[in-house]
């Protein structure tokens, strides 16, 4: 009774884990050289793009513990994140919780009791709408806090961000240690793909890389075989199969399967710039950076729901965003040199880091399209935004509908 995973993502790695610690054999299959898919390193160990988990993603964190991970994600910001507006230049801090807001040090631009109800009324399920139209009476709160939270949560710009989505984000942010914001210390590769592939070969789970799937091959609504091209693997009657790829090549696969229409685009610039001192996450309003991540190895900017910044050069992007960043290390007093000319940079263009997440009824692909075929990615998960928890879970109940 094989299992074979297709797509070494987080999803991938998630059911891949969960199948093979309960005992089945496990064959990963991934197209790539190496895992991690949308949250990976490069070859040069950079991390495609700046990965923020927060403490109400308990899949994500559940899977980090498990494979021992969990201590390379550090809190950077633990009083409050660190806020640069460029429009007038006020630094500032905030909470991440409504909890935290009781401290007036800590409360965001713009907050009303008005706004914090239009707020509670995004958190209840109803029906949906944008988020914008919905804040439209609170600009100010609405541009320093709800819109940044928005583009982070869903990548979408928040004039068509679906608020059901943004709500379900919201409903899970009131527990205890919800809001606490973490990031890999060292970077994606040694902090989640290494320790996954460590624990899949501990647990006994083969892994193939450079392998891919080009198509599925089905007879009375069962997978029988799995064409690699130059090698067809036959499916026994006992043997199933994980489908954990994008939702673009899923559907390639599948091609009845219902998946998004449209993406959003994630930019991100990673600056050769090594110092001493913590890691630290700022964020920024006005600017073209969003967030700046900074750690011993670099320094990262990152422009989420960034189609304009998908379409400008290198060029132009590096000195800008270096330029603001460079304001806000300065503003806040981060050690070591910020000189002005910036650092070499490199600019990693993620052109569908995930679906755009606009109004409407969620897609609800089926978990077991094929009696011997069960769906993970991403976009598979009804309530939640394409994130990492949402690929845990999705990962996890891929498996587990076929341990069932
Ligand atoms: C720049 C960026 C920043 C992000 N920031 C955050 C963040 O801060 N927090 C957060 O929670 N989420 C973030 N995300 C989203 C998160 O990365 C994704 O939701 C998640 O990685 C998706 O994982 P997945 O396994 O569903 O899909 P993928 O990562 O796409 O994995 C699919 C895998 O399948 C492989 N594959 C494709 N076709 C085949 C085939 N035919 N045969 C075999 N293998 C195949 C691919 O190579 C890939 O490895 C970010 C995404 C990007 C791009």
């Amino acid at each position: 009774m094989t299992i074979h995973v297709i797509g070494a993502g987080v999803a991938g790695l998630a059911a891949a884990l969960a199948l093979a610690e309960a005992g089945r054999p496990v064959v990963l299959h991934e197209a790539a050289p190496n895992a991690g898919g949308r949250c990976r390193a490069l070859p040069d160990g950079t991390d495609n793009g700046t990965h923020a988990l927060l403490g109400a993603n308990t899949a994500a964190l559940g899977l980090l513990r498990r494979i021992g991970a969990l201590e390379g994600w550090v809190e950077p910001e633990p009083d409050g994140l660190q806020v640069l507006d460029l429009r007038d230049g006020r630094a500032f801090r905030v909470a991440l919780s409504p909890f935290g807001w009781r401290d007036p040090a800590l409360r965001p631009p713009g907050l009303s009791g008005g706004a914090l109800l239009a707020l509670a009324r995004l958190a209840l399920p109803g029906r949906d709408r944008a988020v914008g139209p919905a804040m439209a009476a609170h600009p100010e709160f609405h541009r320093g806090f709800v819109d940044p939270l928005v583009i982070a949560a869903l990548n979408t710009p928040s004039e068509e961000a679906s608020a059901n989505r943004l709500g379900a984000v919201l409903r899970r942010l009131g527990g205890r240690g919800a809001t606490r914001l973490l990031v890999a210390r060292d970077g994606l590769g040694p902090d989640l793909v290494a320790p996954a592939l460590a624990a899949l070969e501990r647990a006994g789970a083969t892994l193939r890389f450079g392998a891919r799937l080009r198509r599925l091959v089905t007879q009375g609504g069962r997978v029988v075989a799995l064409d690699f091209g130059e090698e067809a693997v036959p499916l026994g009657p006992g043997d199933a199969v994980v489908l954990a790829t994008p939702p673009w090549e899923s559907q390639r696969l599948l091609p009845h399967l219902e998946t998004p229409t449209g993406y959003a685009p994630i930019v991100n610039l990673h600056y050769a710039r090594r110092g001493a001192g913590p890691v630290r996450f700022i964020g920024m309003l006005e600017a073209l950076c969003q967030w700046v991540l900074v750690r011993p190895t670099g320094v990262s900017v990152t422009v989420s729901a960034g189609d304009a910044a998908a379409r400008e050069d290198q060029a132009v992007l590096g000195p800008r965003a270096w330029a603001e960043l460079r304001r806000a290390a300065l503003a806040f007093g981060l050690p070591g040199d910020w000189p002005e000319a910036p650092p070499p940079c490199r600019v990693v263009k993620e052109r569908r880091a995930t679906p755009r997440h606009s109004p409407g009824p969620p897609l609800r692909p089926p978990r077991l399209p094929l009696a011997n075929l069960a769906l993970a990615g991403d976009w598979t998960d009804p309530v939640l935004p394409a994130t990492i928890e949402a690929s845990v879970r999705s990962g996890e109940a891929a498996a587990g509908v076929l341990l069932r």
